[in-house]
């Protein structure tokens, strides 16, 4: 797909991979759409996307109305959306039995709410129009891995891939590529934002926001969004971590369990 002057909507862009994303798809001459709960956050990218801004709204992707009226905002400009980034997420750390009922419904209703939300109010256009199009849905690592103490997020992403695998099969008739990306460790705001529940896992919030620092660079996830939407792939890990779980769960998948006891013996509770 030739980017110039297509439409390209992403979630979540006022920081880290979403923000990276909305550049790296200006730097190809993309019209941007880009939305946020941050409003000092999108000030700060409509001010760096310069003439490439098409729309940028706060907007918080697990309200239903909000989304619709955001999508109408979009489709009054432009018929339909040619590239849909559903990229806004949160993290929760911490064990099942310290994870509130109002912690799963906060993290499930940003990272998997929104993006059902981004596909229900952009696709039926894109279909309509018949231009086929991409939609671009960010799972993780924790897609494929299900790693211990982080069960709401792990069953956020396993489900952002699975709906994504699901709904490629069904769009590849209308010529619409999805591509589930699963990023490894990246250095963004996710950690220092996000909710970290039970003593044990409060007490750990520091180190764990510091090895977040020393993951990729962003723009590493950016720069394989915008391939994706040229290339088509089902599923496109990001870094040598999310390459070496995306191996292992193909050809020996038992491993996964060793190193998820492993990681429940270092960072487990009790
Ligand atoms: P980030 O915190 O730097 O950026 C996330 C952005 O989403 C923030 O600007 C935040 O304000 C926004 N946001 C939060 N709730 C929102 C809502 N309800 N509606 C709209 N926007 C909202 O984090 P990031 O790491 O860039 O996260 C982007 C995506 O990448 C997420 O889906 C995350 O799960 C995924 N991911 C991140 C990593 C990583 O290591 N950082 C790894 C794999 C996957």
């Amino acid at each position: 797909m030739n980017l110039k002057d297509r439409v390209v909507v992403v979630t979540g862009a006022g920081s880290g991979i979403g923000r990276a994303t909305a550049l790296a798809f200006a730097a190809e001459g993309s019209r941007v759409v880009a939305c946020d709960v941050d409003q000092a956050r999108l000030d700060t990218l409509a001010a760096e996307l310069g003439d490439r801004k098409l729309l940028v709204k706060k907007l918080d992707v697990s309200d239903r109305l909000a989304f619709r009226l955001f999508a109408d905002e979009v489709h009054a400009i432009a018929p339909a959306a040619d590239v849909v980034v559903n990229n806004a997420g949160v993290a929760v750390g911490g064990t099942f039995l310290d994870t509130s009922l109002e912690d799963w419904d906060w993290l499930l209703g940003v990272n998997l709410r929104g993006v059902v939300h981004g596909c229900h109010f952009f696709i039926p256009k894109m279909v309509a129009r018949g231009a086929g199009g991409h939609v671009v849905n960010i799972s993780s690592i924790l897609g494929i891995f299900p790693a211990p103490n982080v069960t709401a997020y792990v069953a956020s992403k396993f489900a952002v891939r699975g709906l994504s695998l699901s709904l490629r099969q069904e769009l590849a008739p209308h010529k619409i590529g999805v591509t589930a990306i699963c990023p490894g460790m990246i250095a963004t705001q996710i950690v220092a934002d996000g909710r970290m529940t039970g003593t044990q896992m409060t007490a750990r919030k520091t180190k764990v926001v510091d090895a977040f620092k020393r993951g990729l660079p962003p723009a590493k996830v950016a720069q394989a969004i915008v391939e994706a939407v040229r290339t088509n792939p089902a599923v496109r890990p990001v870094g040598y971590d999310a390459h070496v779980i995306a191996a292992l769960q193909r050809v020996a998948p038992r491993t996964l369990n060793a190193l998820a006891a492993q990681v429940q013996r270092r960072f487990g509770a009790g």
